[in-house]
């Protein structure tokens, strides 16, 4: 089965299977993570490994904290403004999709965010050019989606922060750990775990050690990243076994050559499957425009739109899942992240050049 799900999603094989021979148990303890101590000192092991694993693959600078929490990157919707603002800071906005989209909607609650650039006139296809953007200095930060995960559109490069602080804060939870990221051009990264690097329950944040510690007076305990950092992520219970595959799936990047190699291998896949896209005379189309288009989330839609249906019955019975878009913009999407085999896109390709063959 190749599975193009948006996320939860397809992780790698070799990193299941390890799991799999150590799910009874751990290394001769006799236990699954799932029934160990989160004080102990096997699951700190576990999690300081994470961690250092991660540090290297994404190169983090020592004054950057790592933390694993739980809430979703939903919750850090919140927890960014209520750590980085009083109620009356500015912070701006562009919003390139859904997901940045709601992210404001959230901020409005604990400060005062304001959507400088927004791609929603045009469907959000596109990026802004950075020189036009109209940032205010005063902002505390500049606030971005990295990858919209709905819209398929991507950042190539980023958008230096003219606030004074020189703050820029992303979203990266559905192109975490897809291709190597200058960590220290950023306040703080985000992410979701349940796209490229574990399963859901998990959500990392790298922040500066410098942003932590000015939490607005109501926020929740669970919401403080003084809290978690004081604590190394254990202040209470954490998601220990979606840690540990984290932890997996990051030894797993870290072999194959780190995220130069995995970045070359996303690059091959994406352009396999926009060029069968582009080549296929408008039978498929995908709406973003190019130099954006993301090599994580690719939406497209058929010309004759009343195939669509029938397109993605046939993907499945053929084991290709998970290829119908989301229920906001319809058409199809096949999510190619890191764990999704050349393969799997050699395969969809074959089929859609197959399909537009018995109905174009
Ligand atoms: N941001 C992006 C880019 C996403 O793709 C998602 C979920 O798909 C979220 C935020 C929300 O993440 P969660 O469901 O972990 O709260």
């Amino acid at each position: 089965v190749f599975n193009f799900a948006a996320g939860p999603a397809i992780l790698p094989e070799n990193v299941l299977l390890k799991a799999q021979s150590e799910l009874y148990n751990w290394r001769g303890t006799g236990m699954s993570v799932m029934e160990m101590s989160h004080r102990g000192k096997d699951f700190l092991s576990i999690i300081q490994k994470a961690e250092s694993d991660l540090r290297a693959l994404l190169n983090i600078p020592s004054d950057y904290d790592v933390l694993f929490l739980q809430g979703g990157a939903t919750t850090q919707f919140a927890a960014i403004p209520l750590n980085l603002c009083t109620p009356n800071d500015a912070v701006d906005f562009v919003v390139t999709g859904s997901w940045g989209d709601k992210a404001f909607k959230e901020s409005v609650k604990y400060c005062k965010p304001n959507v400088i650039w927004s791609g929603k006139p045009e469907k959000y296809t596109k990026i802004p050019s950075f020189d036009d953007l109209e940032q205010n200095p005063d902002a505390k930060y500049l606030h971005i989606c990295a990858n919209e995960t709905i819209h398929g559109v991507e950042f190539k490069d980023y958008p230096i922060p003219r606030n004074r602080a020189g703050l820029l804060v992303a979203d990266m939870s559905s192109n975490f750990c897809s291709k190597p990221v200058d960590v220290s051009k950023f306040g703080l990264i985000y992410a979701g775990a349940q796209k490229n690097v574990g399963p859901s329950g998990v959500t990392i944040v790298i922040v500066r050690k410098d942003l932590i510690g000015n939490a607005q007076e109501i926020t929740p305990v669970m919401l403080d990243y003084k809290i978690h950092a004081d604590n190394n992520s254990l202040y209470n219970t954490p998601p220990c076994f979606g840690i540990y595959m984290c932890g997996l799936v990051f030894e797993d990047l870290l072999a194959q050559g780190g995220l130069v190699e995995v970045e070359k291998k996303n690059s091959k896949k994406g352009k396999m499957l926009y060029d069968a896209i582009d080549e296929s005379k408008g039978f498929y189309r995908c709406p973003v425009e190019k130099s954006v288009r993301s090599l994580m989330n690719v939406p497209f839609t058929l010309e004759k739109s009343e195939l669509e249906g029938e397109f993605i019955k046939e993907a499945a019975k053929e084991k290709m899942l998970q290829l119908k878009g989301h229920r906001s913009v319809g058409g199809v999407r096949a999510s190619i992240y890191n764990a999704m085999p050349l393969a799997g896109v050699e395969k969809l390709v074959a089929f859609m050049k197959d399909f537009q063959a018995r109905h174009g």
